[in-house]
């Protein structure tokens, strides 16, 4: 999965290129730059490589996730659907903007159920919120339809799941806007930083203004620019942008080499009996970045996570029901709405709901679920040889 297994002469060319006129910002110095512009390249790069018409830079890819809320208009009182099981900068991005984050159960993609979403909608619905988790994508024309139907906004989180696709459409691109993380464990990274992706040129405009202060970036003296709206510095930096520009054009390097060791994984982990694989929705478009699988049941998954560490296998199998980050499950913090600042009146209630609220499907599912993390070191020897001792480990095991 990450492209920091790939880092090599090609970042450090990239990087050097901005050490040596020592113009770390990505905006303005435009003599001593020497016409070296990390960013903007890197931000042209997204656009051919993965079919946007605009591309905005972030620090981050919860950066990313705040200014397209925050381009895209959601704000106090909104509510925002978001699935149960995603990564918590979800929630962090919907709280930052004064909205309310609304969870809903997933399906058997791992992603947003669409008659959960359905189920949630109230007159305060703003924005559909799919997190494209492992690799892999939610179901876009339901959700499409679903967004259409009630005049919603669908902001795609792609940020796991660079390269992927949907009925030939990168994922991140589908919606009104769709965001990457280039954070260091993400399949392109750039030490920190994310992407917005639109195709709407006001999103784009708004976007490029709020991460920086709210510049309008139309002069070509910062000083003198004027500034529409609030902002605030979400920036990525133009060593970082240099590090993603190598990191993109090794991307389908880095693709052919997780189907081909995602496949070779999976046809071991196919001789077990009772174990099935996660609801893709559109086969052709999966990343590989995981392999997930499920057991038929939760005591049975928790003796297999158990053996794979007796066995000394479990570095990079995710068992995603008892792990800290990723499932509503463990968010003590977000239910009890432990924050350092006074939240909204709104958001306190909605958060307070959730100690009581039931995710019977998604634990029914998140409980049974084991993903694996696909390396692009691992030569077809070394992945032949994993799979016949997942395949021991698991067989012993479950017998
Ligand atoms: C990594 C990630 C993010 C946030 O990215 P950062 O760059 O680490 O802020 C958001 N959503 C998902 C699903 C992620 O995996």
């Amino acid at each position: 999965m990450p492209g920091f297994e790939f880092f090599g002469d090609e970042e450090r060319k990239e990087v050097n290129d901005v050490l040596e006129t020592g113009i770390l910002m990505r905006y303005g110095f435009d003599g001593p730059r020497k016409g070296i512009w990390k960013s903007k390249e890197l931000e042209a790069a997204v656009c051919t490589t993965f079919g946007c018409e605009y591309a905005q830079l972030t620090s981050s890819g919860t950066a990313a996730l705040t200014t397209a809320m925050a381009a895209l208009g959601v704000g106090a009182g909104d509510e925002v659907i978001m699935p149960a099981f995603t990564f918590v900068a979800s929630f962090e991005a919907i709280l930052s903007m004064g909205a309310i984050p609304v969870l809903v159960d997933i399906d058997e993609s791992l992603t947003l159920a669409p008659a959960a979403v359905k189920a949630a909608i109230t007159p305060k619905t703003k924005c559909v919120m799919p997190v494209h988790m492992c690799g892999s994508m939610a179901d876009m024309d339901a959700l499409k339809a679903i967004c259409a139907e009630h005049q919603l906004i669908l902001l795609e989180d792609a940020c796991q799941s660079i390269g992927g696709t949907y009925k030939g459409q990168a994922l991140g691109t589908i919606g009104d806007a769709g965001t990457f993380s280039f954070d260091f464990v993400k399949t392109i990274t750039c030490g920190e930083g994310g992407v917005i992706m639109t195709n709407n040129k006001e999103v784009y405009i708004k976007s490029d203004a709020f991460t920086d202060h709210g510049h309008d970036h139309l002069g070509v003296d910062r000083g003198a620019d004027l500034h529409p709206f609030l902002g605030y510095n979400f920036r990525i930096s133009e060593l970082h942008a240099a590090v993603g520009l190598a990191q993109i054009r090794k991307l389908n390097t880095f693709l052919e080499l997780q189907k081909r060791n995602n496949l070779i994984l999976r046809s071991y982990l196919e001789q077990v009996p009772g174990i099935h694989f996660r609801v893709v929705p559109d086969p052709a478009g999966d990343s590989f970045s995981f392999l997930t699988w499920f057991l038929p049941t939760q005591a049975q998954t928790e003796k297999a996570i158990a053996a794979f560490k007796e066995a000394g296998i479990l570095a990079g199998n995710f068992y995603w029901f008892a792990n800290n980050w990723h499932y509503i499950r463990k968010w003590d913090h977000l239910k009890t709405a432990k924050s350092l600042y006074a939240l909204n009146e709104a958001q306190q209630n909605a958060l307070t709901a959730l100690q009581t609220t039931q995710f019977e499907k998604s634990d029914a599912i998140m409980s049974k679920c084991i993903s694996t993390a696909i390396s692009l070191t691992w030569s077809e020897a070394q992945v032949h040889e994993k799979g016949a001792k997942f395949l021991a480990v698991l067989q012993a095991s479950l017998s």
